[in-house]
């Protein structure tokens, strides 16, 4: 392919990136951020470690958009579970990004709305930033039927099962979620398939520069009880999954 403007590949922390970042054409320090210019299945991408939160993750998009004029932003990494289909090691590609800790306290309760928009009535403020409709057609073909790595019983705790791909709702916010109840709401309110901390920032900043992304995550934990126990434990493997994931998306980028 003839090779455009480079692809920009985030990850929240190092144990993501490392699977996924090919550093060989120089890197530059911005902001405290290391941006570094390699390949990726054969096209040019630049790679950078956000750090967590959506704070962290909407400031090296917004450079990675207008500082290295990437002409997407893929970010692959790990998350919690919320449906309860699902379970360590499953794949998540979003189709739908919420920040679910924007909007209102209303009842100690959060309202979520999407960010920006003015809570006025009459005024549609759902929350969500879906993905291109033909993107996700492209992603879907390109991932049918991809072999993730089997986990063994000694990972899960449970029998030894298959790894599967699902495409669906992720919700990201600024806490890590280790909490049960926690987990409830957000399925029963957004749908969810997995929270993280990052992806729904990357999706804000890609839609005001116009430009597609792609968040792929594997389930490092359940966002429960053990979730802080889990996710420390599961990083390693299911960093490398989502990073399996996020390189056959890239060949159709
Ligand atoms: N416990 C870690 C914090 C990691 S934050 C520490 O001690 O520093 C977890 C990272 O993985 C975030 O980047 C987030 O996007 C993702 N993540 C994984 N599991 C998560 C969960 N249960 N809730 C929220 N984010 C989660």
């Amino acid at each position: 392919m003839t090779d455009k403007a480079p692809l920009g590949i985030l990850s929240a922390i190092p144990e993501e990136l490392r699977h996924l970042e090919d550093r060989e054409e120089g890197s530059e320090e911005i902001a405290g951020l290391i941006f570094h210019r390699g390949r990726i299945e054969g096209r040019s991408a630049v790679f950078v470690e956000t750090g967590i939160g959506k704070v962290n993750a909407a400031l090296t998009a917004t450079i990675l958009a207008q500082r290295f004029s990437c002409r997407a932003l893929m970010f692959g990494g790990v998350a919690g579970g919320i449906d309860t289909r699902l379970g360590i090691g499953d794949v998540v590609v979003a189709t739908k990004l919420v920040q679910h800790d924007y909007g209102a306290l209303v009842d100690g309760r959060i309202e979520a709305y999407q960010p920006g928009i003015a809570p006025l009535p009459g005024v549609d403020r759902s929350p969500g930033y879906f993905m291109d409709a033909t993107l996700e057609a492209k992603l879907r073909a390109a991932l049918a039927g991809i072999e993730l790595p089997p986990l063994a019983a000694s990972v899960t705790g449970e029998d030894a099962r298959k790894a599967e791909l699902h495409f669906g709702t992720i919700v990201s916010g600024d806490t890590f979620v280790n909490c049960g109840m926690t987990r409830q709401r957000l399925e029963s309110e957004f749908a969810a398939l997995a929270v993280e901390m990052e992806g729904a920032a990357v999706a804000q900043v890609a839609q005001r520069f116009a430009l597609p992304w792609v968040v792929v995550r594997c389930l490092s934990d359940l966002a429960g009880i053990d979730s802080h126990l889990n996710f420390p434990a599961f990083l390693p493997v299911a960093a490398k999954a989502a990073a399996a994931v996020v390189r056959r998306a890239v060949q159709v980028m």
